[in-house]
């Protein structure tokens, strides 16, 4: 029988809080009062795409567009990451330019110098970039499929086709990528069931983890009237996700503190995320880098060490990657047992 059921995603009060002490308790029991520490870079604001509730979107002329250089990132990441990061994520907008000049050079001197696990979020590229980035090192590739069906894709306009972007994720993992993917929560149009959907389909598809973000109306975009989705949504979601996948990572997405400070990032704390990002990129670029709204918060290290100890968490010593590794070798060598 499944652990959860589609009307856990609108629980409140009482019966809430049993779901996230449920999700919390599973993800205790696999990976132990820890989270993985993850660095995130954004690395470029150029976008080809044009999705509606993306503020990066290439219609959006009132953003100041940036790219970074390998030498700043790799000072950045060699002299100054903080001694909790295990894991750096490299992200950008869907800019082939940035993958070719700043993030293939960069991986490569990350693998060369450190043995940070390495991630990248750069959208739907060319497979044959897919096999250049993981030649340089990148052994996770993190692209959202972000709504459940093709309708609601397109007509969201986001990147490509569903089909294709199934497919590229399919692709990912076929050719030795841990991938993760994720969705957002409370878009606008949005149906009754849509996270479920969602959720069901994440669990169908060949990955190593799963996210749910909140929508939250992003400036200048055609959706910057839409109502923000609700923080009770996209943590009753978190802890489908876990009670549904105990083995994944399921991380406490930076937007959660977005509206209400460090306490929406608490709770996602408590309903069974097992990964943690902090913001590195130089703030001279942060701003520009618009997800959502300039005035987001921005997960410093200091901010989340401050919620994990609130919530008597530890960082995880062991890096995200290397986890997944582990585990890859282990389901690898492990012997088939008898049905
Ligand atoms: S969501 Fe990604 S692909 Fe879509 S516009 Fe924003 S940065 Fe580009």
């Amino acid at each position: 029988m499944s652990p959860v059921r589609p009307t856990d995603l609108a629980a409140t009060g009482r019966e809430q809080l049993e779901l996230h002490e449920r999700a919390a308790a599973v993800a205790a029991s696999r990976f132990g009062r820890r989270v993985f520490i993850r660095a995130v870079v954004e690395v470029s604001n150029h976008c080809r795409e044009s999705c509606d509730y993306c503020g990066m979107r290439r219609e959006n002329r009132a953003v100041t567009r940036y790219r970074a250089s390998v030498e700043s990132l790799a000072e950045l990441l060699l002299e100054h990451r903080p001694a909790s990061v295990t894991d750096v994520m490299l992200q950008s907008g869907e800019d082939p330019r940035a993958v070719a000049e700043v993030v293939l050079p960069l991986l490569k001197v990350l693998k060369r110098e450190t043995t940070l696990g390495l991630s990248v979020c750069l959208g739907t590229l060319d497979t044959r970039v897919y096999a250049e980035l993981r030649a340089a090192g990148a052994e996770v590739y993190l692209m959202k499929f972000e709504v459940p069906n093709a309708d609601r894709y397109e007509f969201l306009r986001a990147p490509g086709s569903f089909e294709e972007r199934l497919s590229h994720l399919r692709h990912l993992a076929d050719t030795g990528w841990s991938v993760t993917s994720g969705f957002i929560a409370g878009l606008p149009g949005a149906s009754a069931g849509e996270s479920w959907e969602a959720i069901q389909l994440a669990r169908t598809l060949p990955l190593a983890g799963c996210s749910v973000s909140p929508f939250i109306p992003g400036e200048s975009t055609p959706l910057h009237q839409g109502p923000p989705a609700s923080l009770d949504l996209t943590l009753n979601c978190m802890a489908a996700l876990r009670l549904a996948r105990p083995d994944w990572i399921v991380p406490a997405v930076s937007a959660l503190g977005l509206r209400d400070n460090l306490e929406g990032y608490r709770r996602g704390l408590r309903c069974g995320a097992n990964l943690a990002t902090i913001n590195l990129t130089p703030p001279h670029w942060r701003e520009h880098y618009l997800l959502y709204r300039r005035d987001r918060i921005i997960m410093d290290e200091q901010r989340i060490l401050r919620a994990l100890e609130a919530e008597g968490i530890e960082p995880s010593p062991i890096g995200m990657v290397q986890h997944l590794r582990e585990r890859h070798s282990n389901a690898v060598e492990a012997p088939c047992l008898p049905a």
